[in-house]
């Protein structure tokens, strides 16, 4: 558990520069993803760009400068071929001169487009001279070809070979020196131009490459920045979940250079806080008693080894009567009472502490209703003796509940180790210890050796019961109970006893509890309805008036068949089913109260009166009694002892007969054993008393006796 408030940061990561780094992830991977793509784009249009050049010069080249080349070429070629024309057409036979001077006309007019295509075409100044002068010589050549055509119509071939000599052949000649100058020159250009297209291109070239690699290291660059930013953060939040996971919630996630890692280790924080605060809220509400804020019987029993090696002695404190009080005075009287013995047991154990009597760090703790522990160390028994002094001292004021003060009873169960036990083990005892002190009535009783014994003596005994039934060890006793109001006995109740071969006698207390876990008990019961039955059909005849109520037990309620058996018996011996009472404690009816209200009614069909024993002592509500068919309640001796000294007691009492009597029911008190408390109960309104002050539970000649006096 994370008790320490100090809270522990994770090592404190190392964070990157915070001038222009952006503090938000997103707006990192925005810058980084958008500087990315600005240098793709550039590089993009880059190449787009030089596509185009390329894609232009091609087109230039092959439209325009290859296109004129070969019109320079051609001119060259048609200017040569003109001469040899002009002396194919000069020594042709008359009639065949036509065609050639038709071939020479094409010539000279094909010169002619090609050098009005290039005067259109060549802006640069030095082609455009050398194409002026072509032109001249062009013209000198037209002179000259007319005047050889003229000498050759008049059929002067002499005339005609020294024009075409001398004039004809120079003009060519010129022109053919013009038109092999334009082509070196065209073709100086287009390789110039080329060389400079090829230059750009390689520069441009080299940009894109610089670029791309910017790109390249630059992705590199952000994606390891961005990483590291968001890696290192993102482990540290591992970690600190990690470390909630393994129930550290101290630790802190330290900020970070990401504002959206630094959110989520806020929020991680905020949860490990929340988280402690609640586990912490669990464990107390899981070790500890909410009404008094004591420990609970969880956090006593936790294995503790420093506590278990400090501690050695465990007394179990049982508040008397807690339920009827909460029936009676109401469900908040009874958490005072609570709360108050919480307050006075602790003050009593601190004062033990602090003066030394006891060893320190005693745990006070509830366990279950009105039953609370303490565990300490003490030094003999003498020392716990004189705890359980101070305790009924504390005691002696009652609780004030409002208008009521209600006395105090604690029954204590003690249990001390000189030799090391866990604390199961002193609890188990204490535990032993404390139903022995109930079963006497003492108050209190310490852990025996004997105990423990006499515990496993009765497993033996059960096992002995069988026979005790078929050998006829057991005995019927009965014990008149009588009218307050009339003073008349009005029936009695049977009581088993068993007369044990070695052991002699044993009380039902001893062995009934044990006949009940081992399921004898119904041969038990079986054998007293018998007795009962034949007791009352003795009876009939003279006091018909009187009842015998026999004890059943919880697993005769389990019993389906029960009804129809007692009938049987009852009808055998011709009994009124009225004579014959069936008493069911309290507790008994308790353990499964929606079977019991079923089975209570299939008896109450037969015509038997029944009645609700121990009265008290149980846990039922007054919604539920409401719902039994039953006729008599039987209230427990423990409220009866000692009732003409204790008014709590009488308002006590009075509230139970009131009830009784407010659903119909027969109001008769157990173990009356003063005059005090006789004429106390009958003040009270109580109908019926049973006890020692009337009669013990008689069998034999006593019981006779006390038949025939009636
Ligand atoms: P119970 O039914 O409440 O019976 C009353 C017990 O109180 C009897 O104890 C009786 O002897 C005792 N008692 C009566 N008057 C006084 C008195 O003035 N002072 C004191 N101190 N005691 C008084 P017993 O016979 O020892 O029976 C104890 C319990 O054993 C009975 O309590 C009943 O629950 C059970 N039990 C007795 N016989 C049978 C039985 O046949 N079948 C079953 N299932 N349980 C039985
Ligand atoms: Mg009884
Ligand atoms: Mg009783």
């Amino acid at each position: 558990m994370a008790e320490d408030p100090s809270t522990s940061a994770l090592t404190e990561p190392k964070l990157p520069g915070r001038t222009l780094w952006p503090r938000r992830i997103g707006r990192r991977l925005a810058l980084g993803f958008g500087a990315l793509v600005l240098l793709m784009l550039l590089v993009l249009s880059q190449v787009g760009w030089q596509l185009k050049m390329v894609s232009d010069v091609t087109q230039r080249f092959a439209t325009g400068d290859m296109q004129r080349l070969l019109r320079v070429q051609a001119l060259s070629i048609l200017t040569e071929g003109v001469g040899s024309a002009m002396i194919r057409l000069m020594n042709a036979p008359r009639e065949s001169r036509v065609m050639e001077y038709a071939e020479v006309d094409e010539r000279n007019r094909r010169i002619d487009g090609i050098v009005e295509s290039l005067i259109n075409d060549l802006k640069d100044s030095g082609q455009e001279d050398t194409l002026q002068r072509l032109k001249a010589s062009r013209t000198l050549y037209a002179q000259a070809f007319i005047a050889t055509v003229d000498e050759v119509e008049a059929d002067d071939l002499q005339a005609a070979s020294r024009a075409l000599n001398e004039q004809i052949n120079p003009a060519l000649k010129a022109m053919l020196t013009e038109s092999n100058m334009l082509l070196s020159r065209e073709r100086e250009r287009i390789e110039g131009e080329l060389e400079a297209v090829q230059s750009k291109f390689r520069k441009v070239t080299m940009w894109v490459g610089l670029i791309s690699l910017l790109v390249v290291v630059l992705a590199a660059w952000l994606a390891w920045r961005t990483t590291r930013s968001v890696v290192g953060p993102l482990a540290q939040l591992e970690l600190a979940a990690r470390h909630i996971a393994d129930g550290d919630y101290a630790v802190r996630v330290p900020s970070s250079s990401a504002q959206e890692v630094d959110r989520v280790g806020l929020a991680l924080n905020t949860m490990a806080e929340a988280v402690a605060h609640r586990e912490n809220q669990i464990v107390r509400l899981a070790y500890s008693d909410p009404l008094t804020g004591l420990p609970n019987r969880t956090a006593l029993l936790t294995p503790a080894q420093e506590r278990e090696d400090a501690c050695n002695a465990l007394v179990l404190m049982d508040l008397a009567r807690l339920k009827v009080i909460n029936e009676t005075l109401g469900y908040a009287t009874g958490d005072t009472l609570i709360k108050e013995i919480a307050v006075r047991a602790s003050a009593v154990f601190q004062a033990a502490t602090d003066s030394g009597l006891i060893g320190s760090h005693p745990v006070v703790a509830r366990l279950s209703g009105g039953t609370f522990a303490a565990f300490f160390k003490a030094a003999d028994r003498e020392t716990v003796e004189i705890l359980r002094e101070r305790m009924e001292l504390a005691l002696t004021a009652p609780a004030v509940c409002g208008e009521h003060s209600v006395d105090l009873n604690l029954t204590y169960g003690f249990a001390q180790s000189t030799t090391h036990q866990p604390v199961n083990t002193l609890m188990r005892n204490a535990e032993v210890a404390l139903h022995a002190a109930k079963r006497a009535a003492s108050g209190f009783a310490w852990y025996s050796e004997a105990q423990e014994a006499a515990r496993l003596g009765h497993l033996s005994l059960v096992s002995d019961l069988r026979l005790a039934v078929a050998n006829s060890q057991l005995q019927m006793w009965l014990q008149p109970k009588y009218s307050l109001a009339t003073g008349k006995a009005v029936g009695a109740e049977a009581l088993v006893r068993w007369q044990h071969p070695t052991r002699g006698f044993v009380s039902p207390a001893e062995f009934v509890p044990f006949a009940e876990q081992t399921g004898y008990i119904s041969m038990v019961t079986h054998w007293m309805l018998t007795q009962a039955v034949d007791t009352l059909a003795r009876w009939a005849p003279v006091h018909p008036e009187l009842s015998i109520a026999v004890n059943l037990s919880t697993r005769d309620l389990l019993d389906a068949g029960l009804a129809a058996r007692i009938q049987g018996l009852l009808l055998a011996q011709d009994v009124n089913p009225k004579s014959l009472r069936l008493e069911i404690t309290e507790s008994g009816l308790m353990e499964d109260p929606a079977r019991s209200v079923e089975l209570l009614h299939s008896l109450r069909e037969t015509g038997m009166p029944l009645s609700i024993d121990d009265f008290g002592t149980g846990y039922s509500s007054l919604a539920y009694l409401q719902k039994l068919p039953v006729n008599e309640l039987k209230i427990d001796r423990s409220f009866v002892d000692g009732i003409d000294k204790s008014p709590a007691s009488q308002r006590l009492m009075k509230t139970m007969i009131e009830m009784g009597h407010g659903l119909d029911m027969m109001v008769t008190a157990e173990g009356i054993e003063t005059e005090a408390e006789r004429s106390t109960i009958a003040a009270l309104g109580c109908d019926v008393m049973q006890g020692y002050l009337a009669s013990k539970p008689l069998f034999g000649a006593a019981l006779q006796t006390w038949y025939e006096a009636l």
